[in-house]
């Protein structure tokens, strides 16, 4: 894990990244989703930016038109957290129905907020964000809100990841509120905008197994209701011994879900070779493989679909700068990989900035939707759905 100056390697891509460049620079590595097993001596991230353009979905607004360049074509992102979506106006409704009060009361001023100063506060802020996210109309909207804001970048189809069990253990929130609202959320995402999204509670990463047990017996329940798989993030150099989730996943895989675990960011190769023993269905992040070739031909040879995030890849700094991103080396390699915003409102992107740099590392965006495509955990119907959208618009041979 190279630690150079990030800014280097962005200066190329200075049209994506605009003014990130400077706060990505400052940016700190390996900050996860779980405050209360991760390591603050480890955890690094970078920040966000340009956040008040989030649209706030809710009450049924047409999806805002098209207008990168990168849109007109069909997208599919399987890698994003719903808690990093949370743009300045959603987390103001939420504040406002939870009788929350925020440090500001307006999205100019949480947008500046927003703003990366040091490690601290950016965990102020996250804590802030989450925090405020309580209820189960919360989780609705903030599925809602996502799917009119990744629409707005031609998505067909989001897999979403979200982490329930501290907002469980410490804030008292009870699974159901938190799926009931994602799961409401589902609906009214495909019935609004036409996009079909499919989510997953993850696991901690060096949490108690208990709970993650717990958490898998919830998502079984909800198999009908658009939850598809369990993840497992937070710490990846804390994970400790992996089998210790073995049932959990066990729990899952008997109730019909899929397995996605993060390995292969900070916890680098070793990580990714000891999910293995899971045989999973993808891997959020995997980035760490392009430096062992024998493990790129495993991958190859199982069809993992690895879940590339770029730039929360330079935010973490678990790759030093964009310039020197793995993608061109997975795709090499052929390993499958498909494009996400990881935490879009954090790491100050888009889903069409993030296809945008991907392909100038290489990945065409007909070759990352036929990843996606492959690599949903959607049911045949939708995969086939998918299919033929991606056919109509990049013929039936993408890149
Ligand atoms: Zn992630």
């Amino acid at each position: 894990m190279a630690r150079a100056d990030a800014e280097h390697g962005i200066r190329p891509f200075a049209r994506l990244f605009k003014d990130a460049a400077e706060q990505l620079r400052n940016a700190d590595k390996g900050f996860r989703h779980e405050f209360h097993t991760s390591d603050s001596s480890r955890s690094r991230s970078a920040h966000p930016d340009r956040l008040a353009e989030g649209p706030s979905g809710g009450s049924g607004d047409a999806p805002p038109p098209r207008s990168r360049p990168s849109d007109p074509y069909p997208k599919i992102e399987l890698h994003v957290h719903l808690e990093g979506t949370i743009r300045p106006r959603t987390l103001l409704d939420m504040a406002r129905r939870n009788g929350v009060v925020l440090p500001a009361d307006n999205v100019e001023a949480l947008s500046e907020m927003y703003q990366y100063r040091d490690f601290d506060h950016f965990l102020e802020m996250w804590r802030t964000t989450t925090g405020t996210m309580r209820t189960e109309d919360d989780f609705r909207q903030a599925v809602i809100d996502y799917a009119r804001e990744a629409k707005s970048h031609g998505v067909e189809y989001v897999e979403t990841t979200f982490s329930p069990i501290n907002r469980n253990k410490w804030d008292g929130i009870p699974y159901p509120a938190m799926f009931n609202g994602v799961a409401d959320g589902i609906t009214a995402a495909a019935e609004r905008y036409g996009v079909t999204v499919r989510a997953m509670p993850s696991m901690i990463w060096g949490g108690p197994p208990d709970l993650a047990e717990e958490c898998a017996k919830w998502a079984v329940r909800y198999r009908e209701r658009g939850i598809v798989g369990l993840d497992a993030s937070g710490n990846e150099l804390g994970r400790g011994d992996v089998s210790q989730f073995d049932r959990a996943v066990a729990i899952a895989r008997d109730g019909g879900l899929g397995i996605v675990p993060h390995a292969g960011e900070a916890g680098g190769i070793d990580a990714i070779r000891e999910v293995l023993r899971w045989n999973p269905d993808g891997l959020q992040h995997g980035i760490a493989a392009a430096g062992d070739p024998a493990l790129m031909a495993e991958l190859v040879d199982r069809g993992t679909v690895l879940r590339v995030t770029p730039t929360s890849n330079v935010g973490t700094r678990v790759v030093a700068d964009i310039a020197e991103h793995p993608l061109p080396r997975l795709r090499e390699a052929g390993v499958r990989c498909s494009i996400g915003t990881d935490d879009p409102a954090l790491f100050n992107t888009t889903l069409g900035q993030e296809y945008e740099l991907a392909e100038q590392l290489g990945i065409s965006p007909a070759s990352a939707y036929q990843a996606g495509v492959d690599g949903a955990l959607c049911d045949d119907a939708v995969r086939q759905q998918l299919q033929e959208v991606g056919e109509a618009a990049f013929g039936d041979h993408p890149a």
